[in-house]
């Protein structure tokens, strides 16, 4: 198409932001803080390589993803404990926080409900911030690896995508078949996955990922939650996914409990308030 006499000016709008966060609530950090410096681990789960593991973390606790053996991308599901319809929201979240989050940034749930589920409340990759290629760490612009695009695009069956991974591991969990696990499987919180999009095409793109073992993602859970994470077989991200040729690790979930009275002050989350009476 032709340009139009004024494509300059209209191109040199300054843009807004969608959704301002100044009125967002704001998490009690300093509150977390202190609770964080009183942690007994109540339980743990390591994630094989390649596979995904469910665990659960009641309202008030904290997790923890660490890296342990090698450089490693996990895939985050959540679910509310008691209604797995109501499930992370990675969209709005990222609608909210841009396109990566850490600490002091917040995983919301689905409609109706749209609360934080979890608080990020510690993240050793912080410092990363954003690379010369736009690449940054913890994404919510990704979806999680499935078999069904890597058909598309490469054919064949590979089953060891994300997306199975965290099918098998809910079913396994749920005592649910894999039809009726997979609706409830969503897009993912891409822990230590380095990705951003192309400037000249605007296209996702990964990059190996900056985390080394020891590194960890930590969470305050705001409601009771179930939890799944897949260690993905792209390993670090560097080169393919969807296939068994990357070096994969395994991943470290903890669970952790605050000393009693350490949370005083807080309360779990309310759901939204909007009455979804829809104009009616
Ligand atoms: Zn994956």
């Amino acid at each position: 198409m032709t340009m139009p006499h004024d494509a300059d000016a209209r191109r040199a709008v300054a843009p807004v932001i969608c959704y301002p966060v100044e009125t967002l609530p704001a998490p009690d950090m300093t509150l977390y803080g202190r609770a964080r410096e009183t942690l007994t681990k109540v339980d743990e789960v390591t994630v094989a390589p390649r596979d995904a593991s469910c665990f659960t973390v009641p309202a008030g606790h904290f997790f923890r993803i660490t890296s342990v053996e090698g450089p490693q991308v996990g895939d985050l599901n959540l679910w509310a404990q008691n209604d797995l319809s109501q499930r992370f929201y990675s969209g709005k979240t990222r609608a909210l926080h841009g396109t990566h989050i850490t600490t002091g940034q917040r995983m919301w749930s689905s409609f109706p409900t749209l609360r934080p589920m979890a608080t990020l409340t510690h993240d050793t990759l912080d410092w990363y911030g954003v690379d010369d290629f736009g690449g940054s760490v913890h994404d919510v612009i990704g979806t999680r690896c499935d078999p069904y695009t890597n058909q598309l695009l490469s054919g064949g069956q590979y089953h060891h995508c994300c997306h199975s991974n965290l099918i098998r591991a809910l079913a396994d969990h749920q005592g649910i078949s894999y039809a009726e696990a997979e609706p409830y499987v969503h897009d993912v919180l891409n822990v230590f996955m380095c990705t951003g999009f192309t400037r000249d095409t605007g296209q996702y793109f990964m990059k190996a990922s900056p985390v080394r073992p020891g590194d960890y993602l930590e969470f305050f859970a705001e409601i009771d939650l179930l939890g799944a994470l897949s260690a993905c077989p792209g390993g670090d991200c560097s080169s393919k996914h969807s296939a068994d040729t990357a070096a994969c690790y395994p991943l470290l979930v903890e669970v952790f409990a605050p000393a009693s009275g350490t949370l005083n002050g807080w309360q779990s989350p309310q759901p939204n308030g909007y009455d979804r009476s829809h104009g009616s």
